[in-house]
Parts: structure tokens; C-alpha cells; sequence
């Protein structure tokens, strides 16, 4: 862990660390949501730092695997259609519906193109006026506001051949069904960067609700350890609260901007998430006054059902319920790799599985 970062300072991470272990007088369980604090915290090597006592669960913050079958099914179906052209995140390329995926599509011909942003895909519809392009629209708070400041700027120009199948996800709902289940949880490490859209205070309901303590926290290994950090304390003294250890990113109130961005053009709807099921309010859709903009409007879709990952022998859905770690699925590191991934967990690049295949191996 050493570079000229001053978040990644080793001697400071030592500190933190012994400190950290030193206070965890009891089994205290850190719940991470995010995929990316997932894959820091295996890459620094921070869970094998820490005693015993302090166990890190891994939670469904990766928009790529909580995406539901269906819906990869759903974008696979409009990448068949004449005259579109599926715009995507480069992650979504190989994940598996029931028969195809996307790049199996793209190597029979398919028109499916990768795309950066929502504004690339914007881009394309006004190179290719002939077709019709449709965004995969994919993520959370911290992606949503860039796909809804394409769709109004798309309204502006009253471009007529884009449209965003919006599959966006949110977090709070995710983290409330989690806290209600079985899993017995002591405290939250909340994604910084999300928290940076939504606001420290966002979390609030967790000390309110559930009674444990939630902290916001950066990607750095200093950010987490600090978080960590506040976390165990807080639990041992039993305070309850929303601890913002991520100032230099996130305000109490969030990104008023970007916000009021979203609650113009996408509007919470029920969503589907692999491992979590059907939630109320757990995604979002496209705000009736831009439904013009709205592939489900713009399309006849075919009624798809869910598959059954399981029986691939792919457990991501109870992994993305923090109910097993990856080494517990009995195809990990073997017929389950990243060169040849099963399941979502281990194709993208916040996956938990693929997390734990890339930096864990050592503490299988
Ligand atoms: S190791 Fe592979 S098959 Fe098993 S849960 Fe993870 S992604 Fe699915």
C-alpha cells in the first residue's frame, strides 16, 4: 500500500489498523453496499489486516449484477430489432440471459454498441438519424442524473430516434431489505460517491430504523479505515448515528442539483434485482412528460420472465444478498473465473466474485 497518495499512507493505515483491532472488544459485522468499496478493500488486503473480530460483508452495490435476467433478456430482444442499435456500458456485453447475451448478439450481426456515457449513445443517434438507439440505461444514484441530463437534452433537440430502457436502481430500498432480513448486521459502510448525489443525510434512517450506525466513506484505504474506524467505536459505545467521514465528498444534503435533475426526468418505480427480488420504489422510470423518451413506450416488448440463475449452478443471487461469501459457491476458481464467468459476480468489474477471484485467493 504504498504511493505518493496521502490516502493510501502506510503508516497511517497501521495505525487505523491497530486501532481498529484493539477496539473490537466483540464480533462487530460491517455490512459494505458498494461493489467498488468491495473490491478496495480486498485489493489493500484490509480484511486480512483485521481481527477476527470485525467481519466485512459484501452487499449488492454492483449495477451490473443486480441487473434482473429478464431485463438482460429485454436488451438482448431490442438489439435484435431492425434499424436499432443497443447502446451500453462495456460490463454488460457478457452477461447471460436465458439463450444469448449481448456480445453473442453482437457477433450475428447485432448492432450493439459500447458507450461511456449516456451522452456518447446522444451522440450516436444524431450520427445514425436512419436509426433508433437505445440506451441501457444502468446504475444508481450516482449515474442516473448523467442518463436524465441526455434524455432532456435529447427533448431539447427533439431528437427522435433515441429512447433509454431504463433498469436504474436505488439504494436506500436495496440497504432497507438487507437491515429487515436475517443477516445479523452492527453497522453500514455507505458508498461515498453515491453519497455524494444523495446526501449524508440519506442514511439517516438506518440509526432511526434499525438502531446501528452508518458511516460514508471514500475508495481510498485510508478513507475506509477511517470510516471502519468510526464504525467499530461507534458500535462499542453504542451510538447509533450517520457518521460523514467523507467530507471532502460528500455534503449532508448532497448534489441539490443533481438531484432536482433526477426528480424532473426519472421517477421511482418497483424494480427487480437479482438476489433481492421485486422491491417497491427501488428504481426508477422515465417521468411521464418524457415518455417519448421511454423505450418501454416507444416498443412492444415481450413478456419475459425471470430465469433461474441457480440453475446454472450460479448462487450470485444469494452472494448479492451477503447470505455467502463467493469461495462458498462450488463453482469459484474453477468452472467460475473471469476468463470464463457463470454468473454477473464474476463479469464485472465491481463484482463480488470477481472481486474476491482477483484479490482474495491468498485467504481461500
Ligand atoms: S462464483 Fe460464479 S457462479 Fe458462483 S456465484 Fe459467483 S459468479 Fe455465480
Amino acid at each position: 500500500m504504498s504511493d505518493s497518495s496521502p490516502y493510501r499512507d502506510p503508516a497511517a493505515a497501521q495505525y487505523l489498523i491497530g486501532e481498529i483491532n484493539a477496539m473490537a472488544s466483540r464480533p462487530v459485522r460491517i455490512i459494505e453496499f458498494c461493489g467498488g468499496h468491495t473490491h478496495a478493500i480486498m485489493r489493500y488486503g484490509l480484511r486480512r489486516a483485521l481481527a477476527p473480530a470485525v467481519k466485512l460483508l459484501s452487499g449488492p452495490g454492483c449495477p451490473v449484477c443486480v441487473t434482473a435476467d429478464h431485463d438482460i433478456d429485454a436488451a438482448i430482444w431490442l438489439s435484435q430489432q431492425p434499424g436499432v442499435i443497443l447502446a451500453t456500458f462495456g460490463d454488460m456485453l457478457h452477461v447471460p440471459g436465458m439463450h444469448s447475451s449481448l456480445q453473442r448478439e453482437r457477433a450475428r450481426g447485432a448492432r450493439v454498441e459500447v458507450v461511456y456515457s449516456a451522452l456518447d449513445a446522444l451522440a450516436l443517434a444524431r450520427k445514425t438519424p436512419d436509426q433508433h438507439v437505445v440506451m441501457l440505461g444502468i446504475g444508481f444514484e450516482t449515474t442516473a442524473p448523467t442518463i436524465a441530463a441526455a434524455i432532456k437534452q435529447a427533448a431539447r433537440e427533439a431528437l427522435d430516434n433515441f429512447s433509454v430502457y431504463s433498469v436504474h436502481k436505488l439504494t436506500p430500498p436495496a440497504m432497507r431489505a438487507i437491515l429487515s432480513g436475517e443477516l445479523l448486521i452492527d453497522a453500514v459502510l455507505a458508498p461515498g460517491h453515491l453519497s455524494a448525489i444523495i446526501g449524508a443525510d440519506a442514511w439517516q434512517f438506518i440509526p432511526d430504523e434499525y438502531g446501528i450506525p452508518c458511516a460514508t466513506a471514500g475508495f481510498e484505504p485510508l478513507d475506509i479505515l477511517l470510516a471502519l474506524h468510526s464504525l467499530v467505536r461507534a458500535v462499542i459505545e453504542g451510538r447509533p448515528q450517520v457518521l460523514n467521514t467523507y467530507r471532502r465528498g460528500v455534503a449532508q444534503h448532497g448534489n441539490q442539483m443533481a438531484q432536482e435533475l433526477l426528480s424532473q426526468v426519472l421517477l421511482p418505480a418497483d424494480a427487480d434485482w437479482r438476489g433481492l427480488e421485486m422491491m417497491p420504489s427501488s428504481g426508477l422510470e422515465l417521468a411521464p412528460e418524457y415518455a417519448h423518451y421511454n423505450t418501454r413506450c416507444r416498443f412492444e416488448l415481450p413478456e419475459l420472465a425471470s430465469t433461474d440463475a441457480s440453475k446454472r449452478g450460479c448462487r450470485c443471487g444469494e452472494v448479492l444478498a451477503a447470505i455467502i461469501e463467493p469461495t462458498e459457491c462450488p463453482l469459484f476458481g474453477c468452472a467460475c473465473t473471469p476468463a470464463h464467468p457463470v454468473g454477473p459476480c464474476m463479469i464485472s468489474a465491481e463484482g463480488t466474485c470477481s472481486a474476491f477471484f482477483r484479490y482474495g485467493r491468498e485467504e481461500i
